[in-house]
């Protein structure tokens, strides 16, 4: 491809730059994902016009990124991001440049930029393609390499190491041999990127076909075991039975066997096991155990995701899932020991966990037939479909009753709502008001009688 199609809306755009003296690029990811033939929507512009005239050229604009030079222009319905010219002014903490320079020149604007691959411009109007780094012929050749010297570049941003690591794996390139030994050279200096970026980049290699390709590019150079120690520690901590792969193998392969599209399943498949290497017991007759590992994998699992400035929805997600993963079912169980494994799992994070599961399998040695867990599924619908209560907030009860009965509001009243769930989950015939009222107000004797309050 020599020329990039350039959609009508934005020929029109470009124009309105051209008549005013100003020149438009389409920069970056797009032009890239457009030669490898992948699909892009995200247009990054640059402009020899300034921030200001910018403005001055279009009604509606937003200075979205004004200290970096970047604003961004509405205009019928779409939007443009439009970035002037730049070179980066210093890094001194391998975060972001201190200070940008505005810069007339295309050419300086795609020197500081981090791969050949991303440092290809599309002129806005014509389509022709500026390429002076090489980047076409290392799309051809499937190469991640570094713009200039690799080592001054992953000095100056830090970040730029595990963005190598993302696109090989969005991608599926190979990182050039220099550029590798440069990353492996500065992985130690990943320690001071900010949570937030590296989470940003992490999502993407989970987001990827292959998470594997990224996750092994970081272990490859180190960077796996700077910004994941707790994951890295599993490597050669080999497992018993029937698996195939030592414990980080097999959180990879995991990974990888989990929905794309679905990154926190991804990422509770990558930290399952993560407690395993701590919690790994040799018998004297030479059985190998790992007792208690899911509790010592969501605690470490907390400290990652706390380091990558997780919601507290994504931690609870994630941490309930690795907490759960260690289930048992059987023919045999009770549908109250269904009840209770509902309960405790959450509804809405069953199908996730059955993602989980199949995914450790699969990792575990190759298995594809989950008949068990096809049987497991149909009999919680059932279960779900006959029972009247899975939550508290489902009882025919309530606190206005509770309090009513003389049972204070507060630690005591959870207590007693928990313990009526559990009888309901036992025998769902009990959800009835008049019992529930019965059983509380027995159980709140015997506490008041046993302890003597
Ligand atoms: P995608 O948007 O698909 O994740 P992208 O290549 O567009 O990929 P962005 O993070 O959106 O990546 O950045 C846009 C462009 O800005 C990149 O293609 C690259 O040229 C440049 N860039 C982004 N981050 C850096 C960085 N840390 N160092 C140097 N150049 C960067
Ligand atoms: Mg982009």
């Amino acid at each position: 491809m020599n020329r990039f199609p350039v959609p009508s809306r934005i020929r029109q755009f470009a124009t309105r730059f051209h008549d005013a003296g100003f020149s438009l690029y389409i920069v970056g990811g797009a032009v890239r994902d457009q030669v490898i033939g992948r699909s892009t929507n995200d247009y990054d512009f640059a402009t020899d016009a300034l921030p200001q005239q910018v403005v001055a050229l279009f009604r509606n604009v937003v200075l979205t990124g004004i200290k970096h030079g970047t604003v961004t222009v509405l205009l019928r319905g779409e939007s443009y991001e439009v970035t002037t010219f730049r070179t980066d002014g210093t890094y001194d903490d391998h975060r972001h440049p201190e200070q940008v320079h505005f810069v007339s020149s295309l050419a300086d604007d795609l020197s500081r930029r981090d791969f050949t691959i991303n440092a290809l411009a599309a002129h806005a109007r014509t389509g022709e393609i500026i390429d002076l780094h090489g980047g076409m012929r290392d799309i051809e050749d499937k190469c991640i390499r570094a713009i200039g010297d690799p080592l001054l570049r992953f000095t100056e941003d830090a970040l730029r190491i595990l963005r190598g690591c993302r696109f090989s794996a969005q991608l599926e390139f190979s990182i050039e041999q220099t550029t590798l030994h440069a990353m492996s050279s500065l992985a130690h200096t990943l320690v001071s990127v900010s949570g937030e970026r590296v989470r940003a980049e992490l999502f993407k290699i989970l987001d990827a076909g292959r998470p594997s390709v990224g996750l092994r590019a970081m272990q490859k150079c180190g960077a796996l075991e700077v910004l994941l120690p707790e994951l890295a520690e599993g490597a050669s901590v080999t497992q018993k039975g029937n698996h195939r792969f030592d414990v980080l193998d097999h959180a990879i392969a995991c990974c990888d066997a989990a929905p794309r599209g679905k990154p926190l399943v991804r990422l509770a498949a990558l930290l399952h096991d993560i407690g395993k290497p701590r919690s790994k017991a040799v018998s004297s007759d030479g059985e190998v155990t790992f007792h208690q590992h899911e509790i010592i994998s969501a605690q470490l699992a907390k400290g990652i995701l706390d380091r990558l400035k997780c919601s507290n929805e994504e931690k609870s997600t994630v941490l309930n899932l690795i907490r759960n993963h260690m289930f048992h079912y059987t023919e045999e169980w009770t549908d109250g020991a269904v009840r209770r494994f509902i309960n405790r799992v959450g509804c809405d994070a069953i199908a996730d966990l059955f993602d989980l599961r199949r995914a450790d399998r699969m990792a575990i040695n190759g298995e594809s037939r989950f008949d068990d867990l096809v049987d497991f599924m149909k009999r919680i619908e059932r279960v779900l479909a006959e029972s009247s209560a899975m939550t508290v907030r489902e009882l025919r009860i309530n606190g206005n009753d509770l309090a009513a009965l003389g049972i204070p509001r507060g630690p005591l009243m959870g207590r007693v709502l928990d313990m009526l769930l559990q009888t309901v989950l036992d025998d769902p015939s009990q959800n009835e008001p008049e019992r529930l009222r019965t059983i509380a107000r027995l159980f709140h004797e015997q506490r008041i009688d046993v302890h003597g309050r």
